[in-house]
């Protein structure tokens, strides 16, 4: 999987030592080549179903992460290790920009970074909760004036994604009232808005029309390609995507110049 932390996008793969710097790849060229493989996407154990049997039965793979606002017991929670590492922290309940405004929830320690492996362009945090939750059960009531859905292929950005996102805290801050105004941390006037926003940081700066035209490479394929950059989870090549979200599990083979992989000097 593709992981941002302080706006770098690192590959991580089961066998090597550390991960690959994509932004470092940017301009380079490349070879990748994709085999079906045969690990389980979350543990990179050998397995035959991706996640494999073990991990299925454990959260994150539960329906009480998927949709918290309705399937989590919170209180009788039958992983309690999970729920002390995972839920029981501070989550912030956001919107970000991407093709569209979508509505999502998150620990409250790496939103930007969350925002940034979703492949968003911008983002705002529209409530705080003391667990996941909460957070769940605000972004069911946010369901209904903004997407919680959004698309995990390359897309183009929105026109003015900031001017829409202004709007849909708009419609958030109606449905953010009752019980659930405590949490709500947009400000009371709308002008207040833009500050909240934050830009993701890109490392894309080529025509995204272009990008979305390409075909994507899938199990079997050889790609030898210059990088253009990298967004969410997709690389972007002059030839071809690779959209690491499609590949988990598969057997991936990436040649490319020695200083890029692996990114040893900064993994920590
Ligand atoms: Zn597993």
């Amino acid at each position: 999987m593709v992981s941002w932390s302080r706006g770098k996008p690192r590959l991580y793969l089961a066998d090597t030592d550390g991960p690959i710097d994509l932004a470092g790849l940017v301009g380079e060229e490349i070879c990748v080549d994709i085999q079906p493989g045969f690990r389980c996407q979350h543990c990179g154990d050998q397995a035959d179903t991706s996640p494999c049997q073990e991990c299925q039965s454990k959260p994150p793979h539960q329906q009480c992460i998927f949709t918290p606002g309705t399937s989590c017991t919170y209180q009788d929670c039958p992983f309690p290790s999970f729920k002390r590492r995972s839920c029981a922290h501070n989550f912030v309940v956001y919107l970000v920009a991407k093709d569209c405004v979508k509505a999502g929830i998150t620990q409250a320690d790496r939103y930007v970074s969350r925002w940034a492996e979703q492949g968003a362009t911008h983002g705002m945090v529209v409530a705080r909760t003391p667990n996941r939750r909460v957070a769940g059960i605000i972004e069911e009531a946010l369901d209904d004036v903004v997407s919680t859905e959004s698309t995990k292929e390359w897309y183009e950005p929105l026109d003015d994604p900031k001017q829409e996102l202004v709007t849909a805290a708009n419609s958030c801050r109606e449905v953010l009232t009752g019980s659930l105004e405590p949490f709500s941390v947009l400000p009371d006037d709308e002008d207040g808005f833009d500050d909240r926003i934050i830009t993701v940081p890109v490392h894309f700066s080529g025509d995204d029309a272009t990008v979305l035209n390409l075909p994507e490479v899938t199990v079997g394929d050889e790609l030898q390609s210059e990088v253009l950059g990298v967004r969410g989870q997709i690389l972007a090549t002059k030839d071809a995507v690779v959209n690491f979200d499609h590949l988990k599990g598969e057997q991936l083979t990436v040649e490319a110049p020695a200083e890029c992989i692996p990114a040893m000097e900064d993994a920590q």
